[in-house]
């Protein structure tokens, strides 16, 4: 990996996988992005490195697969980005659309965040610590997406799910002091 700073084109990351996901739709009009939701996910829970996720996201998800594919069988979701454990990023949804990853939600009385946010899917589960390449990649999205869009704050999708407690991702050995560079930028810590 390089240390070239990331560009932000037309809502698409520069040098970076695109996998179209239909999980997705317009943003309100006049509503650019102005926060950042940080999500943990792996599928199945617990196991890296696996195509999972991808199928999920492009619906392509074979939910027989596994016996917990059946809790979210038809679940239609997305994000914006995903990064591997090795720091790898794929962007499945433009920036300047709606991803569809916080669910019911709502950030300084606002609801409805995905309308306003985008989402960072870190590979990993709500129980461990990420790795050293995935804080890399996040901290060098974070400057490009914070060059690019009025981002105001960075929070974890379990600081806006709604009602509270419903989600715990990305869970309590996020560390949030990575992002303590963001400077003028509200984080949890
Ligand atoms: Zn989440």
């Amino acid at each position: 990996m390089t240390d070239t700073p990331f560009r932000i084109e037309n809502g698409y990351l520069s040098d970076t996988e695109y996998c179209c996901s239909p999980n997705c739709d317009e943003r309100p009009l006049n509503t650019p992005p102005r926060l950042i939701v940080i999500h943990s996910i792996s599928l199945p829970p617990g196991e890296f490195g696996g195509p999972d996720v991808r199928r999920l996201f492009t619906n392509k998800l074979d939910f027989d697969e596994h016996p917990f594919y059946s809790e979210i069988r038809g679940l239609k979701v997305s994000s914006h980005f995903f990064l591997d454990r090795r720091g790898q990023i794929t962007q499945f949804v433009s920036c300047l659309k709606r991803a569809w990853h916080a669910g019911a939600s709502k950030w300084k009385s606002e609801p409805n965040c995905n309308d306003y946010s985008i989402g960072i899917e870190l590979e990993g589960t709500d129980t461990e610590g990420f790795h050293v390449d995935q804080y890399a990649s996040l901290k060098r999205l974070c400057i490009a997406l914070t060059e690019c869009y009025p981002i105001e704050a960075v929070l974890g999708h379990s600081h806006i799910a709604v009602p509270k407690g419903r989600k715990q991702d990305p869970g309590a050995h996020f560390n949030w002091c990575e992002l303590s560079f963001l400077s003028g930028i509200e984080t949890p810590f």
